[in-house]
C-alpha cells in the first residue's frame, strides 16, 4: 500500500525527535509539527528553553518572530505553527559558549543534521523557503551582508527541488540589525514579499 505524504512526514518527525547523532549537542532534538505545508521556515538551532518546551522558537526570539508575522499578515503564533513547517539547520541545543551566548554548531554537526532538512524538502516539495538568520541563509545561497539579501527574493534549489527563497534576519535580541535602519525597512520589505507570495496566500485562502 502506498504510504501517504502526511504519514511519511510524521514518521520523519518521530525519527528526528529520537536522533542522538552528535555527541556535543544537548538532546532532545526539537521539531515543529508535522504540517504538510508548501511554506518551510528554517531556523538556526534551538536555544536551551526549546528542548524543555518541545517546540522551535518557543522563547524570546520566537516571540519577536511571531510578532513580525502577526503585524505583517494577522497570522497568530498558533496559526503559524499549524500551517508552516518549522525546520532548522540543527535540531538540538548546541550548548553555551564560555564567553556567553549559544555555541555555533560545528560544520560537522551542520552536515549531519542537513540530512533531516533534505528529507523534509523531498517530502514537502516547498514553493517558498524562509531561512532565518545567517547560518540558515548560508545553507541555500552564498552568505553576503544582510543589507544585500534581506528584502529580496531568490530562486534556488536543494535536495533536487526548486523553490523561491525569502531570507529573514534572526529575531534574537543579540543583533540590533533588524531594529535600526536600513534593517528595519528591509525586514518590512521581506515580510511583505513573504505574505504576498502565492504559497503564503494559499495558506490564507485555506482559512489560516
Ligand atoms: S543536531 Fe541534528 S543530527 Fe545532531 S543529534 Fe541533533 S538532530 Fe541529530
Amino acid at each position: 500500500m502506498k504510504i501517504t505524504l502526511i504519514k511519511k512526514l510524521k514518521i520523519q518527525v518521530e525519527k528526528l525527535k529520537k536522533c542522538r547523532k552528535c555527541p556535543q549537542m544537548h538532546p532532545p532534538s526539537v521539531s515543529g509539527k508535522a504540517v504538510l505545508s508548501k511554506v518551510l521556515l528554517v531556523g538556526q538551532a534551538p536555544g536551551d528553553k526549546e528542548p524543555k518546551l518541545g517546540r522551535p522558537f518557543a522563547w524570546t526570539a520566537g516571540k519577536t518572530l511571531f510578532n513580525w508575522f502577526n503585524r505583517a499578515s494577522g497570522m497568530n503564533e498558533e496559526q503559524f505553527r499549524s500551517s508552516i513547517y518549522m525546520a532548522a539547520v540543527c535540531r538540538c541545543f548546541p550548548g553555551k559558549q564560555a564567553k556567553g551566548g549559544d555555541r555555533l554548531p560545528s560544520p560537522e554537526e551542520v552536515r549531519s543534521c542537513s540530512v533531516w532538512l533534505k528529507k523534509e524538502i523531498d517530502i514537502l516539495k516547498p514553493d517558498l523557503v524562509i531561512p532565518v538568520g545567517k547560518l540558515a541563509i548560508s545553507q541555500f545561497i552564498p552568505l553576503q551582508k544582510l543589507n544585500q539579501i534581506i528584502g529580496k527574493k531568490f530562486k534556488t534549489s536543494k535536495a533536487g527541488q526548486s523553490f523561491e527563497l525569502i531570507p529573514l534576519p534572526h529575531p534574537s535580541g543579540a543583533s540590533p540589525w533588524h531594529r535600526i535602519e536600513p534593517g528595519k525597512s528591509l525586514l518590512k520589505k521581506a515580510l511583505k514579499l513573504i505574505v504576498n507570495h502565492p504559497a503564503f496566500q494559499r495558506l490564507e485562502k485555506n482559512g489560516i
